[in-house]
């Protein structure tokens, strides 16, 4: 059981809110993977209760980092070390990068690997959408990325 309140928080709220939601799937895939309209209120859900963010990483964001930095009792420094790329619920398994490309777009000679190259894509568990490696948010977890799925079929960050 997690110990991150935030993470007790969210986790509690889905099972209130919708017990199956995250268990959805078409085409074999998470629906937010394939479905753009669930993927983008799952996000907005993150940032709502999670700070989900910053919006344009490429930037200084000074405001966002020091906010995340005072949440957590550290400094800006080590706030930017927590991103999504290093998170345990940021999922980047064959399967699930197979179907984040697959929902961008399977027609011939698409872009979608180069779109999931350039934006680091994983598949947050906790939140259940596409989320990018270079944000964060407070129900950060460290131990991540999960990158393959172990014997039984669970995700696992183990090579
Ligand atoms: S992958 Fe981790 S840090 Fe990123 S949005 Fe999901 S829970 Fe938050």
């Amino acid at each position: 059981m997690p110990s991150n309140p935030v993470v007790i928080a969210v986790l509690k709220a889905k099972k209130m809110v919708a017990p199956e939601m995250g268990d959805e799937v078409i085409n074999g895939c998470p629906v937010a993977t394939q479905d753009i309209r669930v993927n983008l209120n799952n996000r907005y859900k993150a940032v709502q209760a999670a700070n989900y963010g910053p919006l344009n990483p490429e930037l200084p964001n000074t405001k966002y980092w020091e906010a995340k930095a005072k949440q957590f009792k550290s400094t800006v420094e080590e706030a930017k070390t927590a991103l999504c790329s290093n998170c345990s619920f940021f999922i980047q398994t064959p399967d699930i990068m197979a179907c984040i490309e697959k929902g961008i777009g399977d027609e011939p000679d698409n872009y979608s690997e180069d779109v999931v190259k350039a934006a680091n894509l994983g598949y947050c568990e906790l939140f259940d959408f596409k989320c990018a490696g270079d944000r964060t948010c407070d129900a950060w977890l460290m131990g991540g990325p999960i990158t393959t799925e172990d014997e039984n079929g669970d995700d696992s960050d183990e090579e």
